[in-house]
Order: structure tokens, then sequence, then C-alpha cells
């Protein structure tokens, strides 16, 4: 008989996962981005897989945003997009995930490189996730970010660029970068015109600022899920109110840590927070720079924070539940999932 610790995290392998905040650009794979660094000729300082790991630990969230903008100077080509989109899908696929809605900050690119569009950079991730979905069957939607540093003119530009591709491999919009400098209340005529086009809402709040940036991410912005929500215990009177309209967070264990905006496991408010029936989710964030994965995530929770398997349980069922598919999707997807858990949990914990 395999020890029980084992028989946990094959468990936690096998079952069937959705992912609802994930970043293309922070979730590729290592290698895949060597790759990248290698042909732009010799890097002095990446020599190896172990350099470039070295480079991946922040003292503070600025810090993140600094590797985080270095590591994107290696993503130059159409072609880097869509194999970016493949590498991360397959990685998500090889831990069972089974649907991902997955941001991408066009602007981070086109910014500085010229030679790329919006539109091209759209389309190139569709190509690559059209083919992670013919070769791994893993379904996946596209959020494009908002950076707030590049201001609300920038955003609005974004949604009339890309609004043709919603329904065709781009759901929503999100908005990401300095959470302080930029307040929610910025965006409120672009997160307006995107509403109108179709566009589904969510909006990373409550990760570096305070409640009072969640506040204005659903009264501003009217966004349907948060990114993070670290911070709302800070109001409990936002608690009640999260609580009441059951309003999903994209809840990012490790990458809270990694980037300090948590000091701890200990501090880390997500057991809380799913006590008092908030509509807690599970998510990687930037996996590969975090050192974490989907699968790590919901081990910590067992792990670290003590939730039982019913309780994973629950919080895979509020992914499918929050995701932005159809209420027919999510009805079929919760079907498959409650079939699979049958199985795998007579496999693994029922003699
Ligand atoms: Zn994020």
């Amino acid at each position: 008989m395999i020890e029980l610790s084992d028989r946990l995290e094959k468990f936690i392998l096998e079952i069937p996962k959705v992912e609802l905040h994930l970043h293309l650009e922070g979730a590729i794979p290592l290698n895949t981005l060597f790759g990248f660094i290698q042909r732009q000729g010799d890097n002095k300082l990446i020599k190896n897989l172990k350099d470039l790991k070295k480079r991946l630990v922040y003292s503070n969230f600025v810090k993140f945003i600094k590797v985080w903008l270095w590591k994107n100077s290696f993503i130059t080509e159409y072609e880097d997009f869509e194999e970016l989109a493949y590498r991360v899908l397959q990685s998500l696929s090889q831990q069972n995930v089974k649907y991902v809605e997955s941001f991408y900050s066009p602007r981070d690119f086109t910014f500085r490189n010229k030679k790329l569009s919006a539109c091209g950079i759209t389309e190139s991730l569709i190509k690559g996730k059209k083919k992670a979905f013919d070769n791994f069957g893993i379904r996946s939607e596209l959020i494009v970010d908002v950076v707030r540093d590049y201001g609300p003119r920038m955003g609005m530009n974004l949604i009339k660029e890309l609004s043709g591709y919603l329904g065709r491999g781009l759901i929503g919009i999100g908005l990401g970068g300095s959470e302080k400098l930029f307040p929610a209340g910025f965006f409120t005529k672009v997160y307006q015109k995107a509403r109108e086009r179709g566009f589904r809402l969510t909006a990373h709040a409550g990760e570096t600022d305070g409640a009072k940036s969640i506040w204005a991410a659903l009264n501003e912005l009217g966004a349907e899920r948060i990114g993070h929500g670290l911070r709302a215990y800070e109001d409990p009177r936002l608690i009640n109110f999260l609580q009441e309209r059951q309003i999903p967070l994209e809840m990012c264990v490790v990458s809270n840590i990694k980037t300090r905006v948590c000091k701890s496991f200990k501090e880390h408010p997500v057991r809380d927070y799913f006590k008092d029936g908030l509509m807690v989710t599970i998510n990687s964030d930037d996996p590969t720079m975090f050192n974490t994965s989907i699968n790590n995530e919901y081990l910590i929770l067992i792990q670290k924070f003590g939730f039982s398997l019913e309780e994973i349980r629950k919080i895979n069922f509020n992914s499918i539940q929050a995701s932005f598919m159809t209420d027919i999707e999510k009805g079929i997807m919760k079907e498959t999932f409650h079939q699979e858990w049958e199985k795998l949990s007579s496999k693994y914990f029922k003699k």
C-alpha cells in the first residue's frame, strides 16, 4: 500500500481541474524561455537553466515586475506567442487541467517591439491554443490584460482593436499592473466599453493595495471576479458583500508569498475566506516564475492550511462555477468532474 501522502499527491494530480488566473507569459516553461534567451546569442549571465532559476527571486513586488519585463524581452516573434500558448497548455494538460482562462498582456510587447501588434499576438496565441486543444484536448479562453501603468487610453484602444476576437478565442478583459498608482476608477470607461462589446470582466485588486481597491474594482468597473482579493479582510463590510454576492476570488497563494505581498502562509487569509463562505478559487498566477503549479497550489491548501478533501472538492467546483463558461458548459463539466472524483477517490482512498 502506498503512503497516504503519495496517494494524496497522485489524487490531486489526477483530478480534473480548472485554472482561472494564469498569465501565459508568467507560465512559460523555463526550457522554452531558455531557448528564446539563447536565440539572442550568448548570454553571459544566463548560461543554463540553473542561472535562469536564480533570476526568478523577488524581494518585493516592484522587483518582480522588473524581472517580468526582462523575461518578456526574449519573446520577440509571432511564432514565439504560438509556442508560448502551446507549451503552457501542454504543461497544464499534464496536470489534468481541462479548462483555462488565461491572461496575456499584449501592450508589454507592442510598446517596445514595433513589429508586433495586439491583433497579431492574439492571433498567434489562438493558433497555439488550437494546436494544444487538437493534441491534448485542453480547452482555453484568453483574457486580455489591460496594464494600469499604460493608462486608460491604451486600454480603450485594446478593447477596440481586439473586440473582433470575442467568441473566437478571446473571452474577457482583466486589469493588472501597479494597483496603488493607477486606481481602478481611471478605467471606468474602458470597462464600460468592454461590457458593451461583450467582454467578461475581471480585475486584479487587493493584491498590492487594500480593501478600497477591491471596492473600486466592484463598484467602478463592475468586475465580475476579483484577481487575488488578498486584502479584503481590511473591511468586514467587504467580506460580507463578497460572501452575500458570491463574487469569485481568484486566489493565488504561492504568488502572494513570492512577491512578498503576504509574509507567510500563516498570515494568508485563504482559509478564513473559505470558512466565511466566500467564493474562493485556487490558481497559480505565474507558475514558472514562482516555482509553483496548479497542482502544487491544491496541495498547499491541504498541507499548509488543513483543507479536507471535501473542502478541496468545493474549491474544485467553485472554479467551474466562477468561470466565464455558459451555464450549459458548466453543468456538463460539473458532471464529468463529479464522476472522475468518485472514480479517483475510490481508487486512492477506499479499500
Ligand atoms: Zn495575476
